[in-house]
């Protein structure tokens, strides 16, 4: 791989930087960074990554929280467009896979609208890699052959077929957290059963990941006693189970991992 394509030279990639922990970075992604003369980064990103750019490469925080944005996404878009002309290599650092929530396909349409070079550097999403380092396989023989993820970010006022979704077999939601009760609500009321297994996985992958366990029934009610907090990833089906034999030792990842379990 090697820097180049665009007009002068510049170049942006739309690089993933995993789910949290930094060493699920992808080797590609970690070379772009190094060679980045730009690095424009989210709130999730650990700042032991930004480390691994150049010294002299300029970083630019992008990042979002709840109710709060340094950048608004145009702003965000015109911004790597006129880095990338002015000869440079942009690294757009986001969380998990820049294609999953992540906006990355607005970026790289503004790219290509613009004219300049672009390059997506995929990364794992923490819809799957956050689970299934919790001992939480999305998918297995003879329980779950398919999963679905979506956003919980709007649950009961958006396009989202509930009912369709109630009847898939594994069922991933990001951005859910505030949102809790009212997701396990809606899929008891097109017939899920009350006694599903759910997981959230909150700080997934980090030093401080709380992996909470109930059911569809009581989850809401655990998690507010527990002070819940994003970032977190829910996790609804009969998979959440095998977590009771395949969840990592904490001495595993040198994580201080904390459980909080009801489910039997
Ligand atoms: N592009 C990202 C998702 C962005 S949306 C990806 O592919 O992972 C942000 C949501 O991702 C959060 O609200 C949360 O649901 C989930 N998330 C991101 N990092 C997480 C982590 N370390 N642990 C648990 N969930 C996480």
């Amino acid at each position: 791989m090697s820097p180049g394509g665009g007009r002068g030279g510049g170049i942006v990639y739309l690089v993933g930087a995993g789910p949290g922990d930094p060493e699920l970075i992808t080797v590609r992604g970690l070379r772009c960074l190094r060679q980045a003369d730009v690095v424009v980064y989210d709130r999730l990103v650990d700042a032991r990554l930004l480390a691994e750019a150049p010294p002299a490469a300029r970083r630019v925080y992008a990042g979002k929280s709840p109710g709060r944005q340094a950048l608004r996404q145009q702003e965000i878009d015109a911004l790597l467009v006129r880095q990338a002309r002015a000869g440079r290599v942009v690294v757009r650092l986001k969380g998990g896979d820049p294609f999953v929530f992540g906006r990355g396909g607005e970026e790289a349409l503004a790219c290509a609208a613009a004219g300049v070079a672009w390059e997506a550097v995929p990364g794992l999403t923490s819809a799957v890699a956050v689970p299934g380092l919790a001992g939480i396989p999305l998918t297995q023989r003879g329980v779950a052959a398919s999963f679905a993820v979506v956003t919980g970010h709007c649950a009961g006022a958006d396009r989202l077929d509930w009912a369709a979704l109630a009847r898939v077999e594994t069922l991933v939601v990001l951005m859910g957290a505030v949102r809790l009760g009212e997701i396990a609500a809606l899929l008891a009321s097109h017939g899920k059963p009350p006694g599903t297994p759910v997981a959230v996985v909150e700080n997934g992958t980090r030093e401080d990941e709380r992996v909470l366990t109930g059911t569809l029934g009581d989850i809401a009610e655990i998690a507010a006693a527990a002070g819940l907090a994003s970032p977190a990833t829910i996790v609804i089906g009969e998979v959440v189970r095998l977590r009771q034999v395949l969840a990592p030792p904490a001495a595993a990842c040198g994580a201080d991992t904390q459980t909080v379990s009801r489910l039997a």
